[in-house]
């Protein structure tokens, strides 16, 4: 994959928590790719899952990335021409995402477990990514999806083309190849609960915002396989993709919003620096600081 146009990268956080050195080395990673290319680099706010994201993160999170040396050129806090930047105020832009994918009869009603539609709130994790749809719901082929009544929740699942292979060139980890139907399923692009879920907003907002470069962290590989085929059915120019490798502690696990230890803001507290953090994560993490994480 290449794209022509001027680059523009994003930082796209969900303030469900405070953001830890394993979000600070991916962020860093795509403004440095960012400045090489003397693009723009946008921040997003990912305040979707209603439930889980807090005020108080949004703060906590713009500041712990500012301190730790992220500059952004548009965002919601600078404004800018992709505005509105926070994913709560970007429902029409979604709205009428769906309602393409509706006319094309892309998508069909699902009124599978709730379960389902709760992993598809929020980007999944290594390993924790959304099983294999069974197809309970799913129109037989040449079937028009049923109708819905106004009042039944169902949440709309995409239709992926059974056996069909999704490849991209990932700028770190090289050729990735997923089989639609095996690796993925049907997957849900709007919720039970009229919310948009996470794959939908995401590739709407890649291609609103004009980004030419998605880093993120490598569990969402199989993600963007998934979104390639969104963005294809929009009729958007797909970006590049760059996934960065996980950060782990030192007995392997990812680092997640729970690992306190390690958040920004615990380090910050400390009297850590940046710098220092920076010229430090080449090692497990735990080490350098001669804690257990
Ligand atoms: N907001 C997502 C997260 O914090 C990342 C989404 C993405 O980079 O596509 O996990």
């Amino acid at each position: 994959m290449s794209d022509s146009r001027p680059y523009r990268g994003r930082l796209a956080p969900s303030p469900t928590g405070y953001l830890h050195l394993g979000h600070a080395r991916t962020f860093w990673t795509a403004q440095e790719r960012a400045n090489e290319q003397g693009g723009v680099l946008v921040l997003r706010n990912e305040d979707l899952d209603r439930q889980r994201c807090k005020p108080e993160f949004v703060t906590a999170m713009l500041e712990d990335l500012r301190w730790f040396g992220l500059r952004w050129q548009e965002g919601p806090d600078v404004g800018g021409p992709s505005a509105p930047y926070a994913q709560s105020e970007r429902m029409a832009h979604y709205r009428t995402a769906f309602q393409r994918l509706r006319s094309a009869g892309l998508i069909y009603p699902c009124c599978c477990s709730r379960q389902d539609v709760l992993r598809a709130l929020q980007a999944p994790h290594q390993g924790e990514d959304e099983p294999v749809y069974p197809g309970t719901c799913r129109p037989q082929p040449g079937q028009c999806a049923p109708e819905v009544s106004a009042e039944r929740a169902v949440s709309w699942r995409f239709r992926v083309p059974d056996g069909g292979q999704v490849d991209f060139v990932d700028g770190h980890f090289g050729l990735q190849s997923f089989k639609a139907g095996a690796d993925f399923g049907d997957f849900v692009v709007w919720r039970h609960d009229d919310l948009p879920a996470y794959h939908l907003a995401v590739v709407v907002d890649d291609a609103a915002m004009g980004i030419t470069e998605v880093v993120r962290g490598a569990d969402l590989l199989r993600s963007t396989a998934r979104q390639l085929l969104l963005f294809a059915a929009l009729g958007h120019p797909v970006p590049n993709y760059y996934h960065c490798p996980l950060m782990t502690d030192e007995r392997g696990v990812r680092l997640a919003k729970r690992n306190d230890a390690l958040s920004l803001r615990t380090l910050r507290q400390q009297g850590v620096t940046p710098d220092a953090l920076r010229k430090g994560w080449s090692v497990s993490v735990g080490r350098l600081f001669g804690q257990s994480v």
